[in-house]
């Protein structure tokens, strides 16, 4: 077949150009059995796997550029919960057909993400799926034997703390699908959010040593929490008008604010619990990182969640979050 048909392409030819960025010193990376990695002496490694699929986690119409970087940011995210900071990953394709100019995007959306992480891309694998585009990935990270932040971790009268202003993925799917209605222009000011997320992924292993438990933001910053709560075995008390609230949302209604912050996903910020006595530490590496942290409420012994409303008053029934299996 002539070259111009990119059908042609083979599949190595396909790794060679798109997926092999220059190994790092130390690292075997793309193109043998297995990608090898030195894991330094006091450390653990933390692994975390997440998959897109195009529709139901993207767009098909979405710039290919960001859904590589989505791809490896919604994994750089779960690395960033434990406090691990990224070492490696890998990327398994599955692809309809061979779109050369998507792949030239999307492998720089990636990579450029990878790269600004030092997180090595060592491996994956390429085959063809029938007719969706499947994106699995697979992080490695590092984190101080013993230190990662878990789930199970909080305490009572911990502080509650996010990162980030949230609720601008949510409101640009709401509106992008009809949902709600609004402006363009609120659309065009959220939809970044929803494309490009940015989890703190640089300053989250600053947390180790101040924070106790710790979850990313993906399926709603109430389900999430529950997460730590269940975890826990502990309640917890926030404030809704404490949360750090996106610009994009100030000319939507309050009920559509309240939704889009306790039960919009896609945030990749991270929540977290802590004592008190950590605040000073915490705001300050926060603000030499340029990461917005709030505290939005505290760890109780009663194991129930209490949710207060911008005016204060006690949410009688609590807003679900995402699940796969169980759509709200
Ligand atoms: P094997 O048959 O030994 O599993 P493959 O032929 O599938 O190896 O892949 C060849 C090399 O390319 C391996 O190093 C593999 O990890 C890497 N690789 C394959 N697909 C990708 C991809 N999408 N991104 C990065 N590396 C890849
Ligand atoms: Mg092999």
């Amino acid at each position: 077949m002539p070259k111009s048909d990119p059908n042609s392409v083979s599949e190595f030819d396909l790794i060679a150009r798109y997926f092999s960025p220059p190994a790092t010193q130390g690292i075997v990376g793309v193109g043998d059995d297995c990608g090898i990695l030195p894991v330094r002496p006091g450390f653990q490694l933390a692994v975390s796997t997440d998959t897109l699929i195009e529709g139901r986690h993207f767009f098909s119409d979405t710039d290919p550029t960001a859904i590589g970087h989505k791809a490896l940011a919604v994994n750089l995210s779960d690395l960033a919960a434990v406090g691990a900071q990224p070492r490696a990953c890998l990327l398994s394709l599955s692809l309809p057909q061979v779109d050369e100019s998507w792949l030239q995007a999307f492998s720089q959306g990636f990579l450029n993400l990878a790269k600004a992480n030092d997180c090595q891309l060592i491996g994956g694998d390429t085959t063809r799926s029938y007719d969706k585009t499947i994106l699995g990935v697979t992080v490695l990270g590092e984190v101080p034997v013993s230190q990662a932040l878990l789930r199970s971790r909080a305490q009572p009268d911990d502080d509650i703390w996010v990162t980030g202003a949230l609720g601008a993925p949510y409101a640009a799917l709401q509106i992008r699908q009809g949902v709600w209605n609004a402006d363009a222009a609120v659309l065009e000011q959220a939809m970044p959010r929803l494309l490009w997320p940015q989890p703190p992924v640089h300053w989250a292993p600053q947390l180790l040593g101040h924070a106790h438990a710790a979850i990313d933001i993906s399926d709603g910053l109430i389900q999430d929490l529950q997460h730590i709560l269940q975890g826990s075995q502990f309640g917890g008390r926030i404030n809704a008008a404490d949360i750090p609230q996106h610009g994009a949302l100030a000319q939507l209604s309050p009920e559509q604010q309240l939704e889009a912050l306790l039960s919009g996903g896609d945030e990749f910020e991270l929540c977290f619990t802590a004592p008190v006595e950590h605040r000073a530490p915490i705001l300050d590496s926060a603000a030499k990182a340029e990461v917005i942290v709030k505290r939005i409420g505290t760890i109780t012994l009663a194991p129930e969640l209490q949710v207060y409303d911008f005016e204060g008053q006690l949410l009688r029934t609590l807003p679900t979050g995402y699940d796969h299996f169980n759509r709200s």
